[in-house]
Parts: C-alpha cells; sequence; structure tokens
C-alpha cells in the first residue's frame, strides 16, 4: 500500500515512512492511494473475529508488506493488552440505547484505541531502523494523557507535553503528571492552550531545531490512528448484523477533529455496510453547517462547552474528506485550503454538496440538550453517559437503531455528570487513587525560549547518561 499526500507535493511513499512523517512534507495529510474493498463474504468471516483479530485483518490492508503479518500481530496484541475489557471495544445496549464503549484503556478515552497502536508501532519502526524520536504535543485536555500512555518506557522516544497549568481538569492534570517513566516529560505553561500550541508549532517551524532533534506529532493527523479506529467500526457491525451483508447500520460519532467520523467514512469505502453516519458536534458547529450549507465557515471564536474534547475550531481531518469528496484533485483541495486561508471560509459546488449529505447526518447539541440527554438516559436505564457522548446519543435521536460510539468514561467529567444527575460516575480502575499518587511535571513561563530551552537541557542531560 501506497501513501500520498493531498496536496499532491510528495512522491508516495510506504506504510512506515507515512506514520513516522506524521504530516506530509507538503502540509497535506498523508492518504493512501486506494482504499481496500472488502467483499461481503469477507465481512460476514470477519463478523465472528476478536477485535485484535480484526485488526490484524484490517491493518494488514493498509500496512502492506512494510511489516511481515507475524510481528503486526504482536504489536496488535500488546496494544490492546492494556486493555480492561476482554473485548475491548464493548457493545453495549443499556434500555435499547447501542452504545459502543470505546473508552476501556489506560486513560479512559477512546484515543486509547488509537494511540496504544501508534506508540507500539513507533517503537517497532524505531528499533528496525536504529533511530530515535522526540515527540512534543500541546494538549488541552485527553489527547495529552493517552499519548503518553502509548509511549511511556520506550527507549527510542521522548515524550514532551504542554499543557496550560491549571486549566485542564484535576484528573486530566493527574493522568499525565503521574506518569513517572524517564522518556516522559509533562509542562505546565502559565498560559493558556492556544499559548502552548503556539509555542508547539513555533518549534516544528524552528528548522535548525527541528533537524536538530527528530521531533514527531501525535495530533490526530497520523494515518495509523484512522486506521486503528476503523476497526471497532468493523467490530460493531459484526455484533449488530451477525454477519448479515445485507444488513445495514448507522452509527453516530461525537466529533471535534473529524478523526473519528472520518474512520467510519473510510470503513464505508471499504464496503462495510453502514447507513448513515451522523456528525455530532456541540456548539462549536463548523462541521454541522457544512453538511447543511456545503460552506464550510471558521466562527468567530471557540465556545468552551460540556464536551470539551470538542471545542474545536478547525477540524484537522477535514482536509483528508475533502480529498475524497474531490476524488483525489489535489489541485482542488489546494485551492479550497486557500479560499480557507484568504477569507476564513470555503465552498464546494451544488453537486458536491449533494455528495456531502449523502455520506452524513449532522446534528449541533447545546449544553442543556447534552444535560437533558444524560439525566434522561440514566432515568431510563442507569447507565451514565459522558458529555461527548450524550452530544453523540442526542444527535442520533432520529435514528433509534444507530451505534453510538462511547468516546469518555463519565467518571472523567465529573463535573457536567453531576449537573446532569447530582452525582458522579463510579471511577474505573485506572481513575483511581490518581490525587495521591507522586506527580512530576516542570513549570515554565509560556514562551518559545523558555520551552525551547528546557527540551535542550532535557535531552542534552538524556543523552549523556
Ligand atoms: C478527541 C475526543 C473526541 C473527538 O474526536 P475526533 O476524532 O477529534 O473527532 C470526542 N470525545 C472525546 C472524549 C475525545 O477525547
Amino acid at each position: 500500500m501506497r501513501y500520498t499526500s493531498t496536496r499532491g507535493g510528495i512522491p508516495p511513499v510506504g506504510f512506515s515512512q507515512a506514520v513516522m512523517m506524521g504530516l506530509a512534507t507538503d502540509g497535506g495529510l498523508l492518504v493512501p492511494t486506494e482504499i481496500p474493498w472488502i467483499a461481503p463474504e469477507r465481512l460476514r468471516a470477519w463478523s465472528t473475529l476478536s477485535f485484535q483479530e480484526l485488526a490484524l485483518e484490517v491493518s494488514t490492508l493498509f500496512v502492506g508488506e512494510d511489516i511481515a503479518r507475524e510481528d503486526l500481530g504482536e504489536l496488535i496484541e500488546r496494544s490492546y493488552a492494556t486493555f480492561t475489557h476482554p473485548e475491548v471495544t464493548p457493545l453495549v445496549e443499556p434500555g435499547g440505547v447501542r452504545i459502543l464503549e470505546l473508552f476501556h484503556g489506560p486513560t479512559a478515552a477512546f484515543k486509547d484505541v488509537a494511540l496504544q497502536l501508534l506508540g507500539n508501532l513507533f517503537e517497532y519502526l524505531l528499533e528496525r531502523e536504529g533511530g530515535c524520536l522526540n515527540i512534543i504535543g500541546a494538549t488541552s485536555g485527553d489527547t495529552g494523557s493517552a499519548a503518553i500512555y502509548g509511549v511511556r518506557g520506550k527507549e527510542r522516544i521522548q515524550i514532551f507535553i504542554l499543557h496550560p497549568k491549571g486549566r485542564v481538569s484535576p484528573i486530566q492534570e493527574r493522568q499525565m503528571t503521574t506518569v513517572l517513566d524517564a522518556n516522559v516529560h509533562n509542562i505546565a505553561v502559565r498560559g493558556t492552550f492556544d499559548d502552548a500550541q503556539d509555542i508547539v508549532k513555533s518549534l516544528f517551524n524552528d528548522l535548525p531545531f527541528k533537524s536538530a532533534y527528530r521531533l514527531g506529532a501525535v495530533n490526530s493527523i497520523n494515518w495509523a490512528r484512522i486506521l486503528a479506529q476503523t476497526v471497532y467500526y468493523f467490530y460493531a457491525w459484526g455484533r449488530v448484523s451477525g454477519g448479515d451483508p445485507e444488513r445495514r447500520v448507522s452509527f453516530s460519532a461525537p466529533t471535534g477533529n473529524f478523526g473519528d467520523v472520518f474512520a467510519g467514512y473510510v470503513a464505508k469505502r471499504m464496503g462495510l455496510p453502514i447507513d448513515r453516519l451522523v456528525i455530532a458536534t456541540n456548539r462549536n458547529d463548523i462541521l454541522t453547517r457544512f453538511v447543511e450549507t456545503g460552506v464550510y465557515a471558521v466562527g468567530e471564536q471557540v465556545y468552551q462547552t460540556l464536551s470539551p474534547a470538542m471545542d474545536i475550531q478547525i477540524a484537522s481531518n477535514f482536509e483528508r474528506y475533502l480529498y475524497y469528496l474531490h476524488d483525489g484533485d489535489a489541485e482542488r483541495v489546494r485551492a479550497l485550503l486557500e479560499d480557507l486561508r484568504r477569507t476564513g471560509r470555503l465552498e464546494v459546488t451544488a453537486d458536491r454538496h449533494e455528495q456531502v449529505r449523502a455520506d452524513f447526518d449532522a446534528a449541533a447539541v447545546s449544553d442543556q440538550e447534552t444535560l437533558e440527554q444524560i439525566r434522561s438516559t440514566h432515568g431510563a436505564s442507569g447507565y451514565i453517559l459522558c458529555p461527548h457522548t450524550a452530544v453523540g446519543v442526542r444527535a442520533a435521536r432520529g435514528l433509534p437503531e444507530a451505534v453510538c460510539l462511547a468516546t469518555a468514561h463519565p467518571a472523567k467529567f465529573g463535573e457536567a455528570v453531576t449537573r446532569a444527575i447530582g452525582r458522579e460516575a463510579p471511577q474505573p480502575p485506572s481513575l483511581q487513587g490518581l490525587m495521591e499518587k507522586e506527580s512530576r511535571c516542570s513549570e515554565l513561563e509560556a514562551t518559545v525560549a523558555a520551552v525551547k530551552g528546557h527540551l535542550e537541557a532535557t535531552l542534552a542531560a538524556g543523552s549523556v547518561s
């Protein structure tokens, strides 16, 4: 399998290179040159596989010859051994609502499904080439801890995660800072999330710095993350359909960077019988407006909501969809993105807009509705939804049989849950005792110079020991 850029500016590369590259060197996102097709008989056979077996089948198609199948199987086994549920992503049906629980990994959010695998892939590929990688990222909450848990203790990887001091939830902060492995470096910057993100961007744009240290990113743009997320669409379909290729299933995905729902789109293009795919957004509704109008227009500000992992203006994976929507016409994608950069909006033609409406449903859900959904689901069945999942459940109201992706454990969002039902959700073992554990974190001014100095000093200290 070969990978190319959505902006058409690089020669095709193999899977390993695509994973290590993250972002394509022309600024675009990497996409496979073709999407594999799964025939109905094969879908039927796949429907009885375990999550890990299914992950191996799906990954083999995208990895190609780059990693021996036996090694890939071993990487997958190891990645999902950290999940506490034997089914990895179980489908439950409290009160008849179909919920696909994606939060049984080490940080109790769905990002573990992809980042546990990505960490092991990085390690494997670095081992093979004899290289090292320095991962740098900024987080407003969930991604940082999932990335840290993905690479903790890995020899050839150092990870630096910046978070805005005092502006992530106490649980989220503790999830990151209580990981004491020597390769994990938490930095609390005295500023906002945007400050932290701007610092990371400057470091990636600092060419001398970049060439001195091999920098890597773990944000939503790595193709391996999309690949890992397609697996649970296949898995859920198998559970609901019993393997009948005639049986179409709808899905609802709480959406921020468009990674999760885009994985569903890829699964559908692979031949998985998906009926409707619902993009569920909160008040930050740029994607919902796009589906309704064909215009992707950046709003005035990012609103803070009860579903903070979805408080995003520009969805980083959207570019991949634009590419497929325009049948791989990279020039068209570049022109549209140039419109977006210049004017803050882009518009697709009426024909393409019709295609968008065929591909997706969309709904924006307010905080009030989110709370109502948590309350009513709890009232009907005793089941507690996290606020992100509640957005997805609410958005799928017109599709009572849809599978709703549960993206985080409700105990991570105690405040919203308490507002809805008067108490917090019981904590899973991974979140227990966090407040009492030893923690480690450096606090820095929110300047590029301060962070750069800290990174250089830390890496220099590491290389002599
Ligand atoms: C990241 C995240 C989302 C949004 O997922 P995308 O792939 O960015 O669309 C939704 N819910 C939770 C809990 C998350 O952590």
